[in-house]
C-alpha cells in the first residue's frame, strides 16, 4: 500500500510499504479520509517528539471501512464503517478510574505508538478495539466530515473545562480549525456573545459563519478595549487560547472578568515559556485549566454533534488532496490557506 512514512523533522515521504495484518481481536480499516492536524505539522517540523517514534506512519483524525478483521472481532464485520477515537487507555491507572482516561498515565495512541492513518489502511490495534474506541458511523456521514470527531472531542473537553454555558461571554484567540470548532460548540452550549481574535481575513469570516458574533483582527484592532466594551467593563466569562503563542497566554489573563476562566487548549512548543502576571489570577479568582486530548465519550459526542450539524464540518474541512500529493497537502495546510484539509487515499 501507499502511505506517507516520517523519517523525522522535515523528512516525509510517500513510500509503498505492506498492508498491515490484522492479528487476534484487531481490524484492517480502509482509510477513507485522514485530516492533517496542527500536531501532524507541529511533529513534521520537530516542534513535537514526545511518543513519536520515526519511521513511523502519521494521522489520528480518520475514517474509513472496515476490510477485514483477525481472529475473535465479536463486534465488526467487513463492510462497517467506522471512526476510531485514536487515544487508547490502559484502563487501570489512577487516571483512568478517575475520569481522566484521556491523560491515561499509559496512554498509547493511533498516529503516534502505532502507525497512523496517512496511508491507504490502518491497523486498529486489540486494545483500542476491545476498548471501546471503534464507533460505528452514523448513516450517510461522509468519512472526512466523520475525521472530524477526533478534533472536535478535544474541543468538547476543552469546553467541558471552561464550564461554558447559558448567555456566557466567550472570546476565542485565534480562528484556525480548533478555534472555529470552539466557536460552534460555544453556540451550540448557549453562549450569548463569541468574540473570536484573528489576523487572517478567510478565517475571521468563516469565524463570523460558524457563529461567532464578532471577528476582531489584532492587527489593527484593540482586542482588550473590544471585549471591555461588549462586556459593560466585565470581561469574558470565559477565554480559549486556541493557539499556542505565549504572548497570548499573557493576554488570555486580561480578558477574563473576575471569576472568569482561561482555558490553555493550544499545545505550545517544547520549552516555550510565558510570563503571566500572576496577580491576575490571585485578584481576580480566574480558573485556570488545559485540556489534553478526549476521552472516548468526547468522540461518541462529537461524531453525533458533527451528524446532527451542530457543527457543520462543510464549513471546517474546505480542501482536499490524494495521499501521492500529501507532501504538497502538508505544505498547504501549513501555508494557513483554508482551514482544515483532508487526505483520501
Ligand atoms: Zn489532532
Ligand atoms: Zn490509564
Amino acid at each position: 500500500m501507499r502511505a506517507l512514512v516520517f523519517h523525522g523533522p522535515n523528512r516525509m515521504e510517500l513510500e509503498e510499504v505492506p498492508v498491515p495484518e490484522p492479528g487476534p481481536e484487531e481490524i484492517l480499516v480502509k482509510v477513507g479520509a485522514c485530516l492533517i492536524c496542527g500536531t501532524d505539522l507541529r511533529i513534521l517540523r520537530g516542534k513535537k517528539t514526545k511518543g513519536v517514534r520515526v519511521p513511523s506512519i502519521l494521522g489520528h483524525e480518520f475514517a474509513g471501512t472496515v476490510v477485514a478483521a483477525g481472529p475473535n472481532v465479536g463486534e465488526f464485520r467487513t463492510g462497517d464503517r467506522v471512526g476510531v477515537a485514536p487515544v487508547i487507555p490502559c484502563h487501570t491507572c489512577a487516571y483512568c478510574k478517575n475520569g481522566r482516561e484521556n491523560v491515561c498515565a499509559n496512554r498509547t495512541a493511533l498516529g503516534y505508538e502505532y502507525d497512523g492513518a496517512f496511508a491507504e489502511y490502518v491497523r486498529i490495534p486489540a486494545a483500542a478495539v476491545r476498548g471501546g474506541n471503534v464507533y460505528r458511523l452514523p448513516a450517510d456521514l461522509p468519512f472526512e466530515a466523520a475525521a472530524l470527531a477526533e478534533p472536535l472531542a478535544c474541543c468538547v473537553n476543552g469546553q467541558r473545562n471552561s464550564r461554558i454555558g447559558l448567555g456566557d461571554v466567550v472570546v476565542v484567540l485565534g480562528a484556525g480549525p480548533i478555534g472555529l470548532m470552539h466557536i460552534a460548540l460555544a453556540k451550540a452550549a448557549g453562549a450569548s456573545l463569541v468574540i473570536v481574535s484573528e489576523p487572517n481575513d478567510q478565517r475571521r469570516s468563516a469565524a463570523l459563519e460558524l457563529g461567532a458574533d464578532l471577528a476582531v483582527n489584532p492587527k489593527t484592532e484593540n482586542l482588550g478595549d473590544l471585549v471591555k466594551e461588549a462586556t459593560g467593563g466585565l470581561g469574558a466569562d470565559a477565554v480559549i487560547l486556541a493557539i499556542g503563542i505565549p504572548t497570548l497566554a499573557e493576554q488570555a489573563l486580561t480578558l477574563a472578568r473576575k471569576g472568569g476562566s482561561v482555558n490553555f487548549f493550544a499545545g505550545f512548543s517544547v520549552g516555550d515559556v510565558a510570563s503571566l502576571d500572576v496577580n491576575l489570577i490571585h485578584y481576580n479568582e480566574l480558573k485556570i485549566t488545559g485540556t489534553s486530548a478526549a476521552r472516548r465519550e468526547d468522540y461518541g459526542l462529537a461524531l453525533q454533534l458533527i451528524a446532527k450539524r451542530l457543527v457543520d464540518a462543510r464549513r471546517i474541512v474546505t480542501h482536499r488532496f490524494s495521499l501521492t500529493h500529501g507532501p504538497e497537502a502538508f505544505k498547504f495546510a501549513e501555508s494557513g490557506q483554508g482551514i482544515k484539509v483532508a487526505i483520501l487515499p
